[in-house]
């Protein structure tokens, strides 16, 4: 046993440690949101990196140098390294900023373009990403094509000057927002002996002739998700990403920045924030006002005030939250040396939603609010929308049970 142990290839990147500037740009990040919510701009909220879609928001951390982070100066962006944007982009998950706009673009679509886009393709869109001025969602999942996304149906065929793309794409996250999205499209019939050959990418324009956005309501009526349809839209040759026929590598290597980021562990951390809160007081009322500890003084979790049961599970939760970070950070260090961890980036994703359903779990469980849909902030709202969204956590990005086999495959079990 033990020697099999040793043969199987690590699982994830040496640990990282932070750079001594990041203190000083955590305090920034953290002053201008106390401004905002002092401001009452917004209210924190689970998942919002899917659901709080806020423009104005979204050009304020631009103007900050907050978006587009890691794209190089010459392209409008500010040349930090993916660790300046983790801390940043941690901080916001967890105050439960609204995200939403921007995300797709920051986290994917600029490193993507860095990586496969043309130059002309990078002049684009690259200073409009940085200034929160473009919005991108994601073209890959199709009606009959979700975990198995080699099988896409969506057809690009060759005219003159381009390709006229028809087919159906689902569960486009923000399409009826954004400006563009990356399409993921087989160009060369379908070759069972080697099924990721023959596909491409393209950057389609949402407001292209021939695309149709059709809203997919959540059950909560909110419209978040979109079916797009293509019929024969044109794409110019010079809006085609990295090579034709090359689709497979270039998404795959996109997920590894698409699964690894904090957001795979702190959708439900502004829930989790406010389970400790509604803990704290409601030990400290039923002990009044002179028992226990500070809260200021002592912290929510330091006094002797909670009970030792809900004291563990909490304790459970946060330690397991730090280890959860501490693997996110070292793919983040990955990527900065290069590296596309795809392996590391599965299991960061696969452990780190099933936390955050976790996180609800333990919110339903050890406090006696009943979710509110309708209340407009708080711990019951939060858990209402964490509950809501909750299904989607595992799914999103790849499902859990086809990540595992991805490790499992990547390991040399299968
Ligand atoms: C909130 C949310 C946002 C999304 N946003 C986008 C977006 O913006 N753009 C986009 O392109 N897509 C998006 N998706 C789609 C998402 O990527 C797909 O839902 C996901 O890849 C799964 O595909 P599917 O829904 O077709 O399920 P299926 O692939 O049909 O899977 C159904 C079930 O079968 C299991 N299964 C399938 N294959 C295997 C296997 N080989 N081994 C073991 N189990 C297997 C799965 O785990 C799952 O439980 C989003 C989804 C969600 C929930």
């Amino acid at each position: 046993m033990t020697e099999t142990l040793t043969r199987l290839p690590t699982l994830v990147p040496p640990p990282v440690e932070l750079p001594e500037r990041a203190a000083a740009l955590r305090a920034d990040v953290r002053a201008f949101l106390a401004e905002e919510r002092a401001a009452g701009a917004w209210y924190p909220r689970a998942d919002v990196w899917l659901s709080g879609w806020d423009e104005r928001f979204s050009k304020e951390l631009a103007e900050r140098g907050w978006l587009g982070m890691t794209i190089p100066t010459e392209y409008g962006g500010h040349g930090a390294s993916p660790l300046d944007r983790y801390v940043v982009t941690e901080e916001l998950l967890a105050a439960g900023a609204p995200v939403a706009a921007h995300w797709v673009a920051d986290r994917q679509i600029g490193p993507s373009l860095m990586r496969f886009g043309t130059e002309e393709q990078r002049q684009k869109y690259l200073p409009r990403i940085a200034a929160g001025e473009c919005y991108f969602g994601i073209g890959m999942s199709e009606p009959d094509s979700g975990s198995d996304l080699a099988s896409v149906r969506t057809r690009a065929e060759r005219v003159d000057g381009g390709w006229e793309l028809t087919g159906t794409k689902v569960w486009t996250s923000g399409a009826h927002h954004a400006h563009a999205f990356f399409a993921l499209a087989r160009s060369a019939p379908r070759d069972d002996a080697n099924r990721h050959a023959g596909l491409s990418q393209f950057i389609v324009e949402l407001n292209s002739p021939g695309v149709q956005i059709r809203p997919i309501p959540l059950l909560t009526g909110a419209h978040h998700f979109n079916e797009v349809v293509f019929d024969k839209v044109f794409v110019p040759d010079s809006m085609v990403l990295g090579e034709i026929g090359a689709g497979w590598h270039q998404v795959t290597s996109e997920l590894a920045f698409e699964r690894s980021g904090p957001e795979r562990f702190l959708s439900t951390y502004p829930l989790l924030q406010a389970l400790v809160g509604e803990i704290v007081s409601s030990e400290l009322d039923a002990e009044g006002p002179l028992a226990g500890p500070s809260i200021d003084t002592a912290g929510p979790l330091a006094g002797p005030s909670i009970d030792a049961g809900r004291r563990r599970d909490l304790g459970g939760l946060v330690s397991r939250l730090w280890t959860l970070r501490r693997m996110s950070l070292a793919v983040a260090g990955s990527l900065e040396s290069g590296h596309a961890p795809e392996l590391a980036a599965a299991v960061v994703k696969d452990l780190g939603t099933r936390y955050e359903n976790e996180v609800i779990d333990a919110a339903r469980l050890l406090v006696a609010i009943p979710p509110d849909p309708g209340a407009e902030h708080g711990f019951a709202r939060l858990l209402a929308d964490a509950v809501l969204h909750a299904p989607g956590f595992t799914l999103r990005g790849g499902t859990n049970e086809v990540l595992r086999g991805i490790v499992a495959r990547g390991m040399g079990l299968r």
